[in-house]
């Protein structure tokens, strides 16, 4: 496959409450390479989550395209779109609702397998104990349940879940916006090394520019639906040109750090 690992075009969505029409998404348009930290950044209600719920197949658009691993996503059905399950894959904010918190983790971790008859029945108490390496936790923690384990853990969980199916692209929306900074640091180094050792790209939803200043190699800041600016990640924190861009860098003096490199 050549070309850009996603490709979207022209999305737009818009919801009706209370006789009113909404507009989520007004004619976005982005592409995320192979291997390559997208991040989407805006304040609330800018449309970034509808981004995910329409790449996720969660809700559907009213007009754009969305191309991924060169397949024309919106218009799969069925089997087909069973099929790219696996290579796109999501991890939310709170895996607490995600998941069943009564449900082990051995058993959250089994069901991918499982359901995308990935490995064995036989191998896969193996490949559980794999992934729970792979995120930094032991093996043990299988047997324990979700509820059991703490906040930082449990997104490690939703991690190993996400990369279980071998995916190419994982959108992450503000998956690390309820842990500690601490944690969120040990987190970002562990998506760091997933994407160097496996080539997963990802969409990397988030408020926070000190997050996005870490990770990204690209970003777009978008404002009521649409992108104000795109490019560069370090660049755009570094010297933002549209009016919104500039007023998340200034609600961050803790990005100081970041220009001053840029820069000097
Ligand atoms: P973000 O994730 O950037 O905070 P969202 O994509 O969740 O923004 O929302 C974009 C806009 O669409 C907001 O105005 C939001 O209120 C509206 N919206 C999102 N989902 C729905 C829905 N299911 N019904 C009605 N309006 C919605
Ligand atoms: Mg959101």
């Amino acid at each position: 496959m050549t070309g850009p690992l996603l490709v979207v075009s022209g999305l737009s969505k818009h919801y009706r409450r209370a006789g009113r029409t909404i507009t989520a998404l007004d004619g976005v348009s982005f592409e995320v390479d192979r291997a390559e930290t997208f991040a989407l950044v805006g304040p609330s209600g800018s449309g970034k989550s509808t981004v995910a719920r329409l790449l996720l197949r969660l809700a559907d658009a009213d007009a754009g395209d969305i191309r991924f691993e060169g397949r024309d996503l919106l218009a799969l059905r069925g089997t087909k779109l069973r099929a790219v399950r696996p290579r796109l894959q999501m991890v939310f904010q709170d895996p607490l609702s995600a998941f069943n918190p009564r449900a082990t983790v051995g058993r959250v971790l089994d069901d991918p397998l499982r359901i995308h008859g990935l490995v064995g029945r036989n191998e896969r108490p193996g490949s559980i104990a794999a992934l729970l390496e792979r995120v930094g936790l032991s093996p043990a923690l299988a047997l324990r349940a979700i509820h059991e384990i703490s906040g930082g853990q449990r997104q490690r969980v939703a991690i190993a879940r996400a990369v279980a199916t071998k995916p190419s692209l994982i959108v992450l929306d503000e998956a690390l916006s309820s842990l500690d900074v601490s944690v969120r640091a040990d987190i970002l180094d562990l998506l760091v090394s997933l994407q160097r050792d496996e080539g997963i790209a990802y969409l990397l939803i988030s408020h926070d520019l000190g997050v996005v200043g870490r990770i990204a190699h690209r970003v777009a800041i978008m404002e009521a639906g649409a992108i104000a600016e795109t490019g560069d990640a370090r660049q755009i924190i570094a010297a933002p040109t549209s009016l919104i861009g500039k007023a998340l860098v200034a609600a961050m003096p803790s990005l100081a750090w970041l220009a001053s490199k840029e820069t000097g």
